[in-house]
């Protein structure tokens, strides 16, 4: 290309308009001089904004609302959940691995693939914890707590007048929530069949002490259950049988043979 005079020359235009708490942007373009355009064939189409001065007020004429998908933040592994309540003064050092191991043992979360996710229980347990306890749930309360608790270790703290402080107000949620009597409901996962005692309940996934059984939906009046086996898509080295995921008993995931007890092989990758 020719030396100079071969750039395309644009003029831009912006205009920021604030409405309320929303800012729209509008952006303008002139071609002012096509230079090398020309040749290639490009074309920029002027988009010439009105004339508007500055601190003018417009009326809008027109307004639409376009729904745009953001990706959530990825979930807590144990490393980013640590750092997480870091960052936020919660928990100490020798209670990180407790409140992990806490959360796993108790089903409130499974872990998958290095992850933590939310169990129906986990999300139930959380919903009422939020709904009758905010302020106990509430981070800065925490965090306040541990700070406390570090006074009191250090003596600088009185821990009869701050536990009456803590003690009067989280009785008194204690008595509300009990006095509206209401259970937490924790939503079974439906497998999609028919209970094959009673003929008429469905089968669902429950999860208890020992990790998820299959039960009728119709429980406490049919008591049917069973050995709950999630299959984890492949066969058996040994026995051919199908594989399934199972859980140790602190939720760490490991693979089995649904034949269990008569074959015995279990491992933490799929074979
Ligand atoms: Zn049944
Ligand atoms: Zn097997």
């Amino acid at each position: 290309m020719a030396k100079g005079g071969g750039q395309a020359k644009l003029k831009k235009t912006k205009m920021s308009l604030v409405n309320g708490r929303g800012l729209f942007a509008a952006e303008g373009v002139r071609l002012m001089f096509a230079g090398f355009l020309k040749i290639t064939g490009a074309e920029v189409e002027d988009q010439i904004l009105p004339d508007v001065g500055e601190g003018e007020k417009l009326v809008a004429k027109k307004l639409n609302v376009l729904e745009l998908n953001t990706n959530p933040p990825p979930r807590y592994s144990d490393a980013s959940l640590v750092s997480s309540l870091e960052k936020q003064g919660i928990g100490r050092p020798s209670t990180y691995a407790p409140i992990i191991s806490t959360i796993l043992t108790r089903q409130y979360v499974e872990k998958d693939e290095g992850r933590f996710l939310p169990t129906a229980l986990g999300k139930a347990t959380n919903e009422f914890l939020v709904k009758n306890f905010g302020k106990v749930l509430s981070l800065p309360f925490t965090a306040g707590m541990e700070n406390e608790l570090d006074e009191v270790a250090m003596g600088k703290e009185n821990w009869k007048l701050m536990m009456k402080k803590f003690w009067d107000e989280f009785d008194t949620d204690v008595k509300k929530a009990e006095s509206e009597g209401e259970r937490v409901r924790v939503e079974a996962e439906k497998l999609g069949e028919k209970c094959p005692e009673c003929k008429e309940g469905e089968l669902v996934i429950r999860v208890g002490r020992f990790g998820k059984f299959v039960s009728c939906s119709r429980f406490p009046d049919c008591k049917y259950t069973a050995k709950y086996n999630e299959s984890a898509g492949f066969k058996c080295p040994e026995c051919g049988g199908e594989g399934v995921i199972k859980k140790t008993r602190t939720g760490r995931k490991f693979y089995g043979c649904a034949n269990y007890p008569n074959c015995k092989w279990a491992g933490w990758k799929k074979p």
